[in-house]
């Protein structure tokens, strides 16, 4: 099996860019991966978005498959915070409508191969391909502390894991981590009848809601905050432009990828969470499973007994967690605390093989990890390839 592009993952970075290049005339273009794997497998039932609506659509060619057009066709009813079960069925909608001809095996394994890429798919079948865009998501790189190294799942799991909720009616269960994805499970798990507790390493949890208050300046407002969504009043307008953001010195960029990315909670979880214990400047020291229970022993010295702990502890990106990529590649890939460098068009230091979503925010910012990064990114590839095909021909 031969093709001109062979793009690995179909979640929102792989979907956008396959639209895009689909428009280009003679290029064979192939996607690999389960359509919204990440989303139907990796989130609790009953979460809701913290992106905005204008935040959280999928990038196509004609900006006709947005989150209005599917509420139109589908007639299904969709508001803000727009809840997972419907944004996974928008993202189905939109790879049905602009990528049907996704291929759901994996790839299991990637080499290069005489200035081409040789990839494996998970029943062992090769396809051999002129250039890759691995847009495969944050699901390799979920980041468990140290303290669990040793825990077996049935007492901890990370968020990432997709714990059934629901087991743990009147369990006593403690969320670990300070950011969205942490205290939205918490909020879930107090919803199902379970005895939580939120342990936050910083002195507070920090709350979303400027874009709010700011929504009655109106026009200004709109000066403050990008549509993306992503990043704090003014930093969110540069956040968007990446091509701007890559020009600053590496110092800046880095503090604005920070502070863009910071735990934060949406400011509906707050009420919620109202009944809810949060202790803040608290890690856990030690883990250990006693008598079918987890025993915790936290930085203040005191200790908790728990049936579960529920890791919210997030993502860090290491490509060399991308299991398919063989030894060959990932000693031919430069790397910055586990990111990809990468040039023009996201491409990598090797010809021919770029890196999309979570990976690239090293280089192309923060906006690089948010469903709102899909229209910068899938447009600069399409500009990319585009040019070189022309140039080519
Ligand atoms: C709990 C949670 C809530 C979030 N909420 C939001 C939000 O509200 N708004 C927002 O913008 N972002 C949100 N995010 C971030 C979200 O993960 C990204 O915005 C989005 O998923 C990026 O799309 P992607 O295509 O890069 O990754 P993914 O959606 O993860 O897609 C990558 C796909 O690649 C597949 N894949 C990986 N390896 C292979 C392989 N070897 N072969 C084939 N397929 C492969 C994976 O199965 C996956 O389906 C959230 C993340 C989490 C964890």
């Amino acid at each position: 099996m031969f093709c001109d592009v062979a793009i690995i993952g179909a979640g929102p970075y792989g979907l956008a860019a396959a639209s895009h290049l689909r428009q280009i005339k003679g290029l064979s273009v192939s996607v690999f991966g389960e359509p919204m794997r990440f989303w139907r497998t990796a989130m609790p039932a009953g979460m809701l978005l913290r992106s905005s609506w204008s935040a959280s659509h999928i990038a196509d060619p004609s900006a006709s498959l947005t989150l209005d057009a599917y509420k139109v066709s589908s007639g299904n009813h969709l508001a803000a915070p727009i809840s997972l079960e419907r944004f996974v069925d928008y993202g189905l909608w939109y790879q049905r409508a602009a990528v049907p001809f996704v291929d759901t095996r994996k790839v299991c394994a990637m080499e290069p191969l005489s200035g081409k890429f040789q990839l494996t798919l998970e029943d062992g079948i090769g396809v051999t391909a002129s250039r890759v865009i691995v847009a495969g998501g944050i699901s390799a790189f979920a980041a468990r502390p140290a303290a669990f190294d040793y825990v077996p799942a049935v007492l901890a799991t990370h968020t990432s894991e997709g714990p059934n909720l629901s087991r743990f009616l009147n369990k006593r269960v403690i969320v670990i981590g300070g950011g969205q994805s942490a205290l939205e499970y918490a909020a879930l798990l107090h919803e199902v009848g379970a005895e939580v507790e939120v342990l936050v390493r910083r002195s507070r949890v920090h709350w979303l809601g400027w874009k709010e208050r700011l929504r009655p300046l109106g026009a200004a407002s709109g000066l403050l905050f990008s549509p993306t969504d992503v990043g704090p009043a003014g930093i969110s307008r540069l956040v968007a432009a990446p091509d701007v953001l890559r020009k600053f010195p590496r110092s800046i960029q880095t503090r604005l990828r920070t502070l863009s990315i910071r735990p934060a909670g949406a400011r509906w979880l707050r009420e919620r969470l109202q009944t809810v214990p949060i202790s803040t400047r608290t890690t856990v020291i030690s883990a250990a499973p006693s008598n079918g229970s987890l025993k915790l022993i936290l930085s203040d010295n005191s200790t908790r007994l728990v049936d579960h702990a529920v890791l919210g502890t997030g993502y860090r990106v290491n490509i060399a967690r991308y299991n398919f990529l063989s030894s060959r590649i990932l000693q031919r890939l430069p790397v910055v605390d586990g990111f990809p460098r990468l040039g023009a068009a996201f491409e990598s230091s090797i010809p021919g093989l770029h890196f999309l979503g979570a990976p690239a925010a090293w280089s192309y910012g923060p906006l690089m990890y948010f469903v709102s990064g899909t229209k910068y990114a899938a447009a600069a590839l399409f500009r990319h390839l585009s040019l070189s095909r022309s140039a080519a021909a």
